[in-house]
This record gives structure tokens, sequence and C-alpha cells, in this order.
């Protein structure tokens, strides 16, 4: 059978690419090297039997924040968070098509569609009480909650700088996160995002010591900025912190209940349905390989160098493209929750570890600077306090090293959970660790370990891969790049798949 278009890889933007094409009426045929589709949304027993881990992303409001899922015809629904006293929340999950949820996130509000609530959802978002608590050692925790004006309350004398902030980013909603994510077309909302600019283009410690003022407020923004995995005396590490703590606030910080995988397979199920073919353990080698006018390819440009003969320039831009840090990760199983000092941290799927902005900000320059931090920075998530079907007490985390790593962080970031929860580590059933090498054996794209498909550096926002208007088109006729090596980069939102696709299906009519 002959194909419009083929699709090498299954991560996110490779999936959502393939959903788009198959959707506008083209043959696609989606490759996946690895024995199962998803690649950084995939889900596996990784320490006991029955334990369901996320191997890669587990938390998920940038698929839900973005418009790439809109138009794919998968229905999300939301589950609340049980909270003391509210009923009506703990009813049910609440069904939306994809494409209504840009009106509701606009209208801050969650819609259900009339005669859907039958229909079992594609994929369910599981909300955790609190989206993400940032512990402290001689005070209680920081806490980060739907309601940017419950956040913004807790900073107490950061009040005013969160709303101005984080909070107005919030409140300019969906335009401008679909501004944000994507970057090189014309703003939706440009005063939004002229707005946003101001504060995002600064180094986190910029902002963090000039607008905020007490530690509560510089140790959550820095919390925040550090998922950008750079030196947060780095431009525009402000804006990272503040579009991922908006997003906590316009669309919560799910989790897929069941495991990412879930999502992952419900793109997998669409494509089919729409008459697209996809297999796994196919590993493309040369775009030679491809026979179909259209071909997107889901991979870095390290792999696309070494997959097609490219024209000198271009060759040369490619080679410049820089990989970020790599990550150390850790899943473990436990028999019950983690016992947190301040109990309220029980009750968020995300913590940020690492104390103070001051040591956040030293451990990620260490990282940055190629060294390991003995406190380093630590990114933890307990999928439990969200989603009751991983088959007990699951525990993920990883802490940020530099790229290529073969250090075992275990005992640097164990220690780092003991500090804010004595007594951790006699819960802990089993353990399943992840240098870089691991991760980028269990999936290409992760070079180094760099989770993100490249360094998220200013140079790297503009250039990406290449700096063009296109950067998803390549000069060989009819093939695209889609992977988080283009923009907007790193995440879960599908953005480059989306934009590759549609790219291509206006240039291949
Ligand atoms: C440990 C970890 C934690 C993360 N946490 C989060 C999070 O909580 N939230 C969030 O939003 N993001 C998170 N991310 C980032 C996010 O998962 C990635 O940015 C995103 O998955 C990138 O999607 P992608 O489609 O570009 O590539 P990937 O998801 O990396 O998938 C690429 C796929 O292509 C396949 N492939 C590669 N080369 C070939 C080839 N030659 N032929 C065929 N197939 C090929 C690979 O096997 C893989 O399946 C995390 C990532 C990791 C690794």
């Amino acid at each position: 059978m002959s194909f419009d278009a083929v699709v090498a890889g299954s991560g996110p933007n490779g999936l959502v690419a393939a959903v788009t094409l198959a959707a506008a009426g083209r043959r696609v045929l989606l490759l996946e090297a690895a024995e199962g589709f998803g690649g950084a949304l995939r889900s596996a027993e990784l320490t006991l039997p029955g334990r369901v881990h996320d191997v890669g992303a587990a938390v998920l409001a940038m698929a839900l924040i973005s418009p790439a899922y809109r138009d794919l015809g998968l229905t999300f629904a939301d589950h609340p968070a049980p909270q003391a006293g509210d009923q009506s929340r703990q009813a049910g999950d609440r069904v939306q098509q994809t494409g209504d949820r840009d009106r509701a996130q606009q209208a801050g509000d969650r819609v259900q569609q009339t005669g859907e609530r039958d229909r079992p959802a594609d994929v369910v978002f599981a909300h955790p009480p609190v989206a993400a608590a940032h512990p402290l050692d001689d005070r209680p925790a920081v806490l980060v909650h739907r309601d940017a004006g419950r956040t913004a309350e807790g900073l107490g004398r950061d009040a005013a700088a969160w709303r101005a902030s984080v909070g107005a980013a919030a409140r300019a909603g969906g335009p401008l996160a679909e501004t944000l994510l994507a970057p090189l077309g014309w703003p939706k909302a440009p005063l939004a995002a002229a707005r946003f600019g101001v504060f995002g283009a600064l180094p986190a410690t910029v902002l963090g010591r000039t607008v905020f003022r007490t530690a509560e407020g510089r140790a959550l923004l820095a919390g925040m900025a550090a998922h950008s995995v750079q030196d947060l005396r780095a431009p525009i590490t402000s804006g990272y912190g503040m579009l991922l703590a908006a997003s906590a606030h316009l669309v919560g910080w799910p989790l897929v209940r069941g495991g990412s995988q879930v999502l992952a397979d419900a793109l997998v199920a669409r494509l089919r349905a729409l008459g697209g073919e996809a297999v796994t353990g196919q590993r493309v080698r040369d775009v030679k390989e491809l026979d179909a006018p259209i071909r997107i390819l889901d991979v870095t440009p390290r792999q696309f160098l070494s997959m097609a003969e490219l024209p000198p320039g271009y060759r040369d831009r490619l080679r410049r493209y820089r990989y970020g840090p790599g990550v150390f990760k850790l899943d473990w199983a436990l028999d019950g929750p983690v016992p947190w000092r301040d109990p309220q941290v029980a009750r968020a799927g995300t913590v940020h570890l690492g104390g103070t902005m001051e040591e956040i900000v030293l451990s990620e320059a260490e990282m940055a600077a190629g060294r390991h931090s003995p406190r380093p920075y630590v990114l933890l998530v307990q999928p439990y306090a969200a989603d009751p079907t991983r088959g007990g007490h699951t525990l993920w985390a990883y802490c940020h090293v530099p790229n290529g790593s073969t250090v075992d962080m275990t005992a640097a970031v164990e220690a780092q959970i003991e500090r804010f929860a004595p007594g951790f580590g006699d819960r802990v059933l089993a353990r399943h660790t992840m240098t870089t090498a691991d991760l980028e054996r269990f999936n290409p794209n992760l070079v180094g370990g760099d989770i993100g498909g490249g360094a998220g550096s200013l140079g790297q926002f503009l250039r990406r891969p290449v700096w063009s208007p296109a950067p998803w088109r390549t000069p060989l006729p009819g093939v695209y790049l889609c992977s988080a090596a283009t923009p907007p980069g790193g995440g879960t939102h599908g953005m480059g798949g989306y934009q590759a696709a549609r790219l291509a299906l206006r240039e291949h009519p």
C-alpha cells in the first residue's frame, strides 16, 4: 500500500503530526523504533509487578494548554481533586471535546458537553488537590493552588509580585499560552505577550531579587524556573517559570489517569480509526527508506545528520545545535505515602525540592558548569496524590546533571527527600534508576539525557534547530522535522508535530 505521509517516531510530536495528517484525509504510516508507542510519554512497570510508572513525562499541563490537541477528535475529561466540603466536584469526570477546550480555558472553566457524559473519555486528567508544593527547612511549605489568588495569599508580602508576574500571565489565558507555544508566529495576544516579555525575558535570579521579597516567593519562583534546566542567571529563565506556574492556574498540573501512556495509546487509536497505520520496532536509518511525498521526522538534529545527505550550509547549522544538561531519573515503589514533615506537601502532585532560591541557583549553576551538585534541585511527582490507579504508592523524580553524565545520583536525591521527609527511606520497597545513557538507550531523542530535545537557551529559543520562519521545513523536498528540537521546544504540548504537519499539508495540497 502506498502512503501520502510517513512519520518516523511516536513521541507526542510524532503522534500529533500523524493524527493531524490523517484527520486531513491523508493516508499515514507511523514508524516507531521502540517496542512501544509514545516516546517520553511511555509508562511501564519499572519496579514491582502492577506498579505503573511514567518513564518520562508525568505532569501534562502542557498537553492540556496546547492548541495542538484541539482538532484531533479525542475526548478529554477532567477528574478534579476531591476538595473538603465540595461534593459536586467529586461527582465524576467531566468530559469535553478537545475542540472546546480553548473556549473553556478562556472562560476559566471546564465545559461538559451535553450527551457526552455516557461516553468514556479517551483520556482522563487526574488533578491533585494541590498543583505543586515547595517545602522549606524552617517554615511551612509554599503551595501552588489552581486558584492564583489563593496562591498569592499564601505568599504574604509577595502576593503582589505573584499577581503581577504569574497571575497576569494566567489572566491573559489561552491566547497568551498559544502565542508562547508558537513563538515565531504573529502573537495572538500582542499586549499580553509584551507584558509577559518584560518579566519573562529576565534571568530568574533578577526577577527573584528585584520583584520578590520573601524567602518563600523567591524559592517558589526558582523552583518553577529550574524546569528550564538552565543556569538560573541566564535570560528567559523567568519566562519558563512564569509560563509553567501560570499553566497551573489555567489548567492545573494533572497526571493522566492510568499513566501518560494512556494519552499515547489514545493518539495511536485515533490514528488507526482515521485509517492510518502504526508499527513499532521499525527504526528509520535513512530518509531514503521512506517512500511518501510527506516525511515527518520526530528526531533531533544529531540523529537527522546521520539519516540524510544534507546541503553543507544546512548541515553546518545543524552541527552548531547544542544539547542541554541531562537528567538522572528515579522511580520508587513505596509501601505508603512519603512522610513529609509538613503534611500539606502530601496533597501536591509535584514537589520542588532544593530549599531556598540561593540553594537552587547554586545547584543549577553547578550543573550548567558541568559538575554534580551534592544538594541537587529535585523535581518529584507523587502520582498517588491524584491517581489511585498506579498499583500503589509510586514515586517519580529526577535531578539535573551534566549532559552525558554517568554519575549515580540516587544518594544525593534521596538525601534531599529525607531532608524534608525524615523516614522516607523506610518506605522504599523497590527503586529503579536511569542514568543519561539509560535514558538515551530508551529513547534516542534524549541525547546525553537531555529531556528537552536541545538546550532551551535564548539563542535556541529563536533558532530551533535553525533560524527560519518555518524551522520545521528541511532543504530535502517533503522532509520535515517535528521533535522537541523544533519550536516551541520540550514538553508534551505536541506543537512541533502540529506545526510540521500543517506546514506539510499547505505545501503538499
Ligand atoms: C524523564 C522525563 C521527564 C519529563 N517530564 C515532563 C513532564 O512532566 N511534562 C512535560 O510536559 N514534559 C516532560 N518531559 C519532556 C517531554 O516528554 C518531551 O519534551 C516530549 O516527549 C518530546 O516529544 P517528542 O515527540 O519530540 O519526542 P519523544 O517523546 O522523545 O519521542 C521520540 C520518539 O521517536 C522515536 N524515534 C527516534 N528516532 C527514530 C527513528 N530513527 N525511527 C523511528 N523512531 C524513532 C523514539 O523511539 C521515540 O519514541 C519529560 C521528559 C523526560 C525524558
